[in-house]
Order: C-alpha cells, then sequence, then structure tokens
C-alpha cells in the first residue's frame, strides 16, 4: 500500500465530529490530513476506551504510514475540540473515548480493568442540589467508581 490514501470506512457520527474538527483546525490555521481522518475513523468504530497503543494497532493496520506519536497528537488535538474525552482510569495508560454528546459516568474494575458506562438521573440531580448550594455553577464533571465487577467479586 506504501503512501496510497487507505480508504476510510465512515462509522456512524464521523460526517459530524470531522465537521467539527475542520472548523477547529481552520480556526487554528492548522491542516487537515488523511491521517487524522484514519486516526478519527478507527477511535469512532472502536467504541469506548481505548488506549493509544490499542488504537495505534488498528490504524497502523490500515495506514503503516502512522506512527504512535501521530496517534497520541491526534488524540490530544481531538480532546482539545472536543470531540474525544481523555480519561485516567488507573491501570497506567490513559484512555480515550469519542463523545456521543451524551453524558455518562464510570464503573472501573480494579481486577479485571472492565469499564461499565452508567447514568443516574438521582446522582445528577443531587450534584445539581448540592452545588447550588455552595452558589457553585457546574460546567461538567466526572464519576469514578472503583471495584469490583460482577465476575470478579463472589
Ligand atoms: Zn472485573
Ligand atoms: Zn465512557
Amino acid at each position: 500500500m506504501g503512501t496510497s490514501k487507505a480508504h476510510i470506512k465512515a462509522p456512524p457520527g464521523f460526517k459530524e465530529k470531522l465537521e467539527i474538527l475542520h472548523d477547529y483546525l481552520t480556526a487554528h490555521g492548522l491542516r487537515n490530513t488523511h491521517q487524522r481522518e484514519v486516526i478519527l475513523a478507527e477511535l469512532l468504530s472502536f467504541g469506548q476506551h481505548v488506549t493509544t497503543e490499542e488504537l495505534w494497532d488498528r490504524v497502523k493496520a490500515i495506514d503503516s504510514s502512522i506512527g504512535y506519536a501521530t496517534v497520541y497528537r491526534t488524540l490530544r488535538l481531538f480532546t482539545e475540540c472536543g470531540i474525544a474525552s481523555k480519561h485516567d482510569f488507573g491501570g497506567g495508560s490513559a484512555r480515550f473515548e469519542s463523545d456521543s454528546g451524551h453524558h455518562h459516568d464510570h464503573m472501573i474494575c480494579t481486577q479485571c480493568g472492565k469499564i461499565i458506562e452508567f447514568e443516574n438521573e438521582e446522582i445528577e440531580r443531587l450534584q445539581d442540589e448540592v452545588a447550588a448550594s455552595h452558589q457553585f455553577k457546574i460546567n461538567s464533571h466526572r464519576m469514578e467508581l472503583y471495584g469490583l465487577c460482577s465476575e470478579c467479586h463472589d
């Protein structure tokens, strides 16, 4: 394949995310590259919570000219422009997920590393209530619960 451009299979949400990325790059005087598009497509099709290493594994199978550093820098770019978020769930490697536009929180199994997504309206409401009682204005929040998943405890 060499330097020929790999065909991008556009996963759901790709076009919208790409538009946000383009706007951000234009506003910052940066050029879009085919490599960034390959990385974005793979991030979206991988699903959630991928490490830089895992994503690079998939990306280089599509375009072998893409190095680890490019994936690393591109993921940072994605978090800056708001199309992905970065999590440090422990275990040594940061994990990235594309923003679904739908808020959720995480439970992380400290034994097998499984990540469970959840949302709970009551918790969200209570957070607003607590913040209001401190005249605090919440812009965003993250909740991470650490423990053992159903397969790792009796
Ligand atoms: Zn577990
Ligand atoms: Zn998540």
